[in-house]
């Protein structure tokens, strides 16, 4: 990997936190089977992805929040470009449902990586200097454990 090419939007991009260049995920493709497996350590500068046990089991919380806003995403759309009303003989609120649903199931792969690099970069921050500062080992892990993952 080059110096200059640090991404700034690296949770986007599925890359590390500290050292933003390294990807996080061993696969690029979300609809590929293992889509959700992820490095042990950062490629590029070390560090741990699974920074405690259980650690991204807060990512329910993200991909929760992500949903909801998805939601709320695509029903103003329908409001502003569709349509409906709450009339008894108005069924475009049960298609926007389906919709909706539809939508969640597809994007669900890319919600739940991104929920777990957003997850990751809220607790690991920018080491502008991470080829000269050491990697912070995480304390609260099994590394058995986490071996046999
Ligand atoms: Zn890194």
């Amino acid at each position: 990997m080059s110096l200059n090419k640090v991404y700034p939007f690296s949770a986007l991009n599925n890359r590390c936190p500290r050292c933003r260049e390294g990807k996080i995920f061993k696969s690029n493709k979300a609809y590929a089977k293992g889509n959700l497996e992820m490095h042990e350590n950062c490629p590029v500068c070390g560090q741990p992805t699974e920074i405690e046990v259980g650690f991204y089991y807060g990512t329910g919380y993200v991909s929760y929040a992500l949903t909801v806003a998805l939601t709320v995403a695509t029903f103003v759309a329908w409001k502003v470009l569709i349509g409906m009303t709450f009339d008894i003989d108005d069924n475009r609120i049960f298609y926007w449902l389906g919709t909706n649903i539809v939508i969640l199931i597809a994007l669900q792969p890319l919600v739940m990586r991104l929920s777990r690099s957003l997850w990751l970069s809220w607790f690991v921050k920018y080491e502008k200097d991470w080829k000269s500062k050491p990697v912070e080992q995480p304390e609260r892990i099994n590394k058995d454990q986490a071996a046999n993952w």
